[in-house]
């Protein structure tokens, strides 16, 4: 993908992951789950802040047993039962429905309530595959593959790295989710791992949650003004009519 205004550099996401590196610091290390207990996370988390999120995750945990990944207590649960565990969430109605949807239909199709047998399979049939899900998309399945034990190669474009690979230029500024991934993806070198993947999706994000907010862009401190476009658009005086 090139630029809006110029030809994307060669080894651009690299230099981009260091400088984030150097400015932000290492992102904290992520505490690995199983995909069933991510995709649960995915789902409910969806315009809820993290912090409530995760209280969530650990509330359903305990009253449903599912420390362990084993989720068959909440699949079998009854709506108000789920409903009184996640109501701090946003629209805890709709989603108490589409999770115990998904966990009848994850058991239905593979047989028990695991994600871990997909993992014989390639990244895309994965994804494929759990994205037919009740409302899950491209930026949780690969959140789904990337961010646990399965470990596959995959960027998780979410809100915050889908408009700062935009104002960079990374990307066209009307590409959704799945084509800013496919355009990151195709300038992150081959032996980046999943780890370094999943790091450069945390610094991303704390560069979204900083310097680069959806309102407010502190370009004279940013580490990537030079290679920003964006930026250097907004540094540019403007020339009057006379
Ligand atoms: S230079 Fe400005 S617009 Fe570009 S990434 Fe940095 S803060 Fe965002």
């Amino acid at each position: 993908m090139s630029s809006l205004f110029e030809p994307t550099p060669p080894n651009i996401l690299p230099e981009l992951h260091q400088r984030l590196l150097a400015f932000h610091g290492k992102p904290a290390p992520r505490d690995v789950w199983d995909p069933l207990t991510q995709l649960i996370y995915s789902l409910l988390s969806a315009r809820t802040k993290t912090e409530v999120s995760l209280q969530i995750i650990r509330d359903l945990r305990n009253r449903f047993d599912g420390w362990q990944g084993d989720w068959t207590r909440l699949r079998d649960a009854s709506i108000a039962e789920i409903e009184e565990v996640i109501r701090p969430i946003t629209h805890y109605e709709k989603k108490s429905h589409q999770l115990k949807e998904t966990l009848q239909q994850i058991s239905d199709r593979i047989g028990v309530l695991r994600l871990e047998p997909l993992g014989r399979y390639r990244t895309e049939k994965i994804r494929a595959w759990i994205e037919q899900l009740p409302g899950v998309g491209v930026k949780t399945s690969a959140a789904v593959v990337n961010f646990t034990t399965l470990r596959r190669r995959a960027l998780c474009i979410d809100s915050h790295h889908q408009r700062i690979a935009q104002r960079l230029g990374l990307s066209s500024p009307k590409a959704d989710a799945r084509q800013v991934e496919a355009d990151l993806m195709a300038l992150a070198p081959e032996d980046w791992t999943p780890e370094m993947l999943d790091e450069d999706h945390s610094l991303f994000k704390l560069q979204g949650q900083t310097l680069c907010t959806k309102n407010e862009v502190r370009c004279g401190r940013c580490p990537l003004l030079d290679l920003c476009p964006t930026g250097k658009e907004r540094a540019t005086p403007k020339r009057g009519p006379w």
